[in-house]
């Protein structure tokens, strides 16, 4: 009893003495870079902003376009107007173009998909047509298909686990799936892994055009003929150039043959506008799909195969393009080898206004006010470098390449990465490393909305309340001081920085306010933009705010802000998850296997129907989860010694900085996931099957959720060993700022 009285009394007394002060500062230098975020807020704006977005959006402007070029240059002269060092980093990447797309429905009707977009009166920009790349999915493979049609749903596991049940294959087919639930990549490769010849991806209108909202231009929804570009690449693999994997695509790399190269596609792949698809699915026939695999066009769906037969047809110009990374650096003035990164990428599909120019005028504006603040006697004490990817959109290339061409001196020197990529209105959206949790809520808690007087911390907390996805999200949102930041999967240009160089990162953006279909569609323009997503660039100008207080509160700070009490409730909350799953699926498995053997599926399922019992799985054993707990345990106590320690002395050194920053390697191990030894971080990958959606401790639950039962618990001591690494570097920590 008396312990717990102590220890509350301590907690009382770190939150009184610390209230006001800035993670990693005292109350002097708190106040110190407070008043120089009030100068920094004051330096940007969004009228200029919007100048640069209407000046950068006005030519399609993707990786190897002249355009694209021009934009890289505008960007490195702005820099360089401001005072940074700039250079463009250069990489010969890989970059397949289409040469030939035809998809032709040959039978029982014929029609011939127009697979392109159409101009409209009311938004200029989608006459602007030079250069502009017709619709496709890049490193698709090569190829000419023919055959009959399955609709697979979204394609993902689950949906081909209920076309087994149904008896149907789509071995020798082609599948046309929606876009969605998956990262698109995903679709065409699981397509590949089950046999089927070809791959079709379109957007249905219920889920972002008209049984959604209005459409483009009465409103932001999808135009019919509106089609999602983007890449299909096999990122969760590896991202970056095909041919390079592990190394900077420098003029002079070892490349792999194109032929060899994994993460192209097996089967050919293209994207279609729901316009385009309605013939294709009105002339399948087979049993209608349940309710939840109905779309929202006007016709009942079915399964197939056929009688729709159709062909495919994908040519690519398989060209090396140069890559150009726009790299500007501001040195630091105490600490110059310590680096702080701030990316966004500036190619885009089309004009590229939302996707990923909203984010990068406000990485600009944010820059301009930094160097503002440096000509004013207030340079940065640590170096910042602002980079400007290109090729992010065919598969994160150009900060993939730079990532691994910089390897060893990044995995020195760099303190953090904070990415933004595109952003609208809404809500304050966090993802990142658990040991910058603390740290990132309070620039939400000192940053306001724009719409209102609260700040962007109370709305988010109000989003949750209301519409968190769970009861316990609600519950946890009104009642846990810290909002938690999101594990990152990928999906953007954080990724080579996180999961290969283990450097702590964040992405940041606003959303939840201004959904529509224009991503990656030839309608993502400058009107449509300003128009439905961010009027006025409040919002842009905002996360210019929060993202340029992320930069200086690193570069500036005495001791650096990492945190490591919310890290270790997040893998607490991990481990839990996991802990379920494996119950959930033991549970659910032997459930399934008793109904099937007492006859129970048999006897429910309508016998004219196709519709079987599902498949039987081996039972699920139980696994020994006592190493990560303990993991945890020792994880738990260290974080709290270091919170004392911090508490109690202002300690900073050179030294603990180091130790710190270089905190996040030690979640790291060089031989990387298994099967995919480019990922390298044992605690946040993208999944294997999910693409962009993220598997936390990846090891032990992409084992249990694959159900490679054999490999659960040497990956659970696989993740242990990772924990007890970081605890020792925590503990190592605790001692030097307790006895600095
Ligand atoms: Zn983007």
């Amino acid at each position: 009893m008396k312990i717990v009285i102590a220890a509350l009394y301590l907690m009382v007394n770190i939150n009184v003495a610390t209230a006001d002060n800035i993670l990693g500062y005292d109350k002097e230098s708190s106040n110190v870079q407070r008043e120089l975020e009030a100068q920094m807020d004051a330096n940007i704006d969004a009228r200029e902003m919007d100048e640069w977005l209407r000046h950068l959006s006005v030519l399609p402007h993707h990786a190897g376009s002249a355009a694209g070029k021009k934009n890289a240059e505008f960007i490195a002269a702005l820099f360089e107007s401001w005072g940074y060092t700039v250079e463009i980093a250069e990489y010969q990447v890989l970059l397949p173009t289409p040469k030939i797309r035809e998809v032709k429905l040959l039978e029982p009707t014929q029609f011939s998909a127009s697979l392109t977009e159409d101009s409209i009166a009311e938004d200029p920009s989608t006459s602007r047509r030079e250069h502009l790349l017709p619709p496709y999915n890049a490193f698709s493979v090569d190829g000419e298909v023919e055959g009959e049609l399955v609709f697979v749903n979204y394609g993902i596991p689950e949906d081909y686990e209920l076309l087994e049940r149904h008896g149907i294959s789509v071995a020798g087919k082609i599948v046309i799936a929606k876009y969605g639930k998956s990262w698109r990549g995903i679709k065409p490769k699981l397509a590949g892994e089950k046999d089927a010849i070809g791959a079709l991806i379109y957007s249905d209108p219920a889920d972002d055009g008209y049984g959604a909202g209005d459409v483009y231009p009465k409103g932001p929804f999808k135009h019919e003929s509106g089609i999602q570009r983007g890449s299909v690449m096999d990122m969760p693999t590896y991202p970056g150039d095909v041919l390079t994997p592990g190394r900077g695509a420098t003029k002079n790399a070892i490349r792999l043959n194109r032929e060899d190269a994994p993460t192209i596609t097996k089967i050919p792949v293209l994207p279609m506008s729901y316009r385009d698809a309605l013939p294709l699915l009105a002339a399948m026939d087979g049993e209608v799909v349940p309710a939840e695999w109905q779309g929202g066009l006007p016709i009942t769906y079915h399964f197939g195969p056929g009688p729709a037969r159709v062909r495919l047809k994908a040519k690519f110009n398989w060209d090396m393009v140069t890559a150009y990374n726009v790299i500007a650096r501001l040195e630091g003035s105490r600490y110059p080898d310590e680096w702080v990164i701030r990316g966004n990428h500036h190619d885009g599909w089309n004009h590229g206004a939302a996707d990923p120019l909203s984010g990068m005028v406000a990485t600009l504006a944010e820059a301009k006010a930094v160097a503002n603040l440096a000509r004013q006697g207030h340079r940065p004490q640590r170096t910042i470098i602002y980079a400007a990817w290109d090729a992010e959109e065919p598969g994160l290339i150009g900060s993939t390449e730079w990532a691994e061409d910089h390897a060893a001196d990044l995995k020195k020197h760099a303190v953090a990465y904070v990415n933004t990529d595109g952003t609208s209105r809404g809500f304050i959206y966090i993802g990142g490393s658990h040991v910058l949790e603390r740290f990132f809520n309070q620039i939400i808690e000192d940053v306001d909305d724009p719409r209102s007087e609260l700040s962007l911390k109370e709305r988010r907390r109000a989003y949750e309340m209301i519409f968190g996805e769970d009861d316990a999200t609600k519950t946890e949102a009104a009642e846990r001081s810290d909002l938690r930041i999101y594990p990152l999967g990928s999906g953007s240009d954080y990724t080579p920085f996180l999961q290969h160089l283990g450097i702590a990162s964040a992405n940041i953006s606003f959303s939840g306010e201004a959904n529509g279909g224009s991503y990656h569609t030839l309608y993502d323009t400058y009107e449509h933009y300003t128009k439905w997503s961010d009027p006025g660039l409040v919002y842009g100008s905002t996360l210019a705010k929060v993202t340029g207080r992320a930069a200086l509160r690193l570069a500036n700070a005495p001791r650096l802000p990492f945190e490591f009490n919310g890290f270790v409730d997040n893998i607490a909350k991990y481990v839990a998850e996991l802990q379920t799953l494996a119950d959930e699926m033991r549970d659910s498995t032997t459930k399934t296997s008793r109904l099937i053997a007492d006859g129970i599926y048999a006897a429910a399922l309508d016998p004219t129907k196709t519709l079987g019992a599902p498949a039987e799985n081996e039972p699920v054993p139980h696994f020994n989860f006592a190493p990560l707990l303990n993991a945890l345990g020792s994880l738990q106590s260290a974080a709290d010694d270091f919170d004392t320690a911090v508490a109690r002395h202002q300690a900073n050194s050179v030294e603990i900085n180091r130790l710190l920053y270089t905190s996040e390697r030690l979640l790291t191990r060089d031989t990387g996931l298994e099967g995919r030894p480019w990922y390298k971080h044992h605690i946040y990958a993208p999944g294997f099957y999910t693409g962009y959606g993220v598997k936390t401790i990846p090891g032990v639950r992409e084992a249990i959720e694959q159900r490679e039962y054999e490999k659960v618990e040497p990956q659970i001591e696989i993740a242990a060993d990772v924990l007890n690494l970081m605890t020792e570097r925590i503990k190592l920590l605790a001692d030097r700022i307790s006895h600095q």
